[in-house]
């Protein structure tokens, strides 16, 4: 059999009719496609972390329970002690892991519609069934479908990113709550933007039988050390942490997590200054005749003219400027555009950009 006939035989149809997640080249250009944090570290602060890099004993695998992370971690986040970490190569692996523990099961997962496009795809990998919820006008909870959806699905899990990815928002308290109570599935509340908002759940998975938190350090400036953590009761991170894979948080990763953990002040100064500039930019996107919608993450999600976005995104990447153009991508997110947050410079540079565009195109 020649390597192409084995391929048809031996890889099943739902992997070759699949298609690998697609990151944007994004070499030499200013970067406001994926939520990252613009900041890096002071010189004086690189050496010592360098240093700390180096000592690494990289014969050995990494600790597997990352203790080490632990009890800073706890702190800086202020969970409570009733509750337990699972980390996670990234927040990802997390959904992957709770998604695969339903293999088999029949039973289904549940998503808003529009969110995070990786509980889709997971589901689907996994041959997972996946039953979108509907959002309101406002892109908030749409209660009465989802409680017709989730009578209907029965599902075993529910995520929700508060705020959601890519519209911004948070989802109201109350409708949250009622959803919550009303489900016998478990809710993970998705808090991967928590550093730019006031809204915290972790007290729900402490109050809530069936709710657990994710959270990520990806949006505080750690985005290449991989770090996530689903928080919750010890009885549910117990049974998920059956499923984790050996040695996943790798010692490079820990140790930089633990570095950064030292001086968590730098963190939340970081975070700080991005909510200043996410005021800025919804202003004078908003003063340039863009529909900017409210976020409370550290991007803002913008609706174009008709047929104006990808244009804006063309014409932008030429200038070294790349965002993420949402046209297509989902029915309700024609003309859209969604941009991180960037440095005070980032942000100039890109208003500067569409003062031209503005100006070029006629918009
Ligand atoms: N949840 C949401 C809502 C996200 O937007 C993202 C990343 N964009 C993630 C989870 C994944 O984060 P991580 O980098 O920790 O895998």
């Amino acid at each position: 059999m020649t390597r192409e006939e084995l391929i048809q035989v031996l890889i099943p149809e739902r992997v070759r009719q699949g298609a690998a997640y697609h990151v944007q080249d994004a070499t030499g250009m200013i970067k406001l496609d994926a939520m990252e944090n613009p900041f890096v570290w002071p010189s004086y602060l690189r050496a010592q972390y360098a240093d700390r890099l180096a000592n690494c004993g990289l014969n050995r695998y990494p600790d597997p329970y990352a203790s080490a992370v632990r009890a800073p971690l706890r702190q800086w986040m202020k969970i409570p002690e009733s509750l337990d970490i699972l980390f996670g190569n990234g927040s990802d692996e997390i959904i992957a892991l709770l998604i695969s523990s339903l293999i088999s099961s029949g039973r289904s997962v549940c998503a808003p519609d529009p969110s995070f496009v990786m509980f889709k795809v997971l589901a689907d990998q996994y041959s997972v069934n996946f039953q979108n919820l509907p959002l309101d006008v406002s892109f908030d909870i749409d209660l009465d479908g989802w409680l017709a959806c989730l009578l209907e699905t029965d599902p075993a899990l529910i995520f929700i990113p508060q705020p959601n990815n890519p519209t911004g928002n948070l989802f109201s308290r109350e409708r949250l709550a009622k959803i919550v109570e009303s489900t016998k599935a478990l809710v993970v509340i998705d808090e991967a933007y928590t550093a730019f908002t006031d809204a915290d759940f972790l007290d729900w998975a402490v109050t809530y039988p069936n709710v657990l938190v994710m959270r990520t350090l990806s949006k505080v400036g750690l985005a290449g050390s991989r770090f996530g953590m689903l928080v919750g009761h010890p009885a549910w991170i117990s049974e998920f942490d059956k499923m984790r894979l050996p040695y996943n948080i790798n010692t490079l990763s820990q140790t930089a997590v633990q570095f950064a953990l030292e001086h968590a002040p730098i963190l939340e100064e970081q975070s700080l200054r991005i909510r200043k500039e996410r005021t800025k930019l919804i202003r004078e996107l908003g003063s340039r005749g863009f529909n900017v919608w409210p976020s409370e993450a550290n991007f803002v999600t913008i609706k174009c003219a008709v047929d104006q976005a990808r244009p804006i995104f063309e014409a932008l990447k030429l200038r070294q400027i790349l965002v993420k153009c949402l046209d297509g991508s989902h029915p309700r997110l024609g003309d859209t555009l969604r941009i991180t947050v960037g440095s005070p410079e980032e942000v100039n540079t890109l208003l500067i950009a569409i003062d031209q565009l503005v100006a070029e195109l006629g918009l």
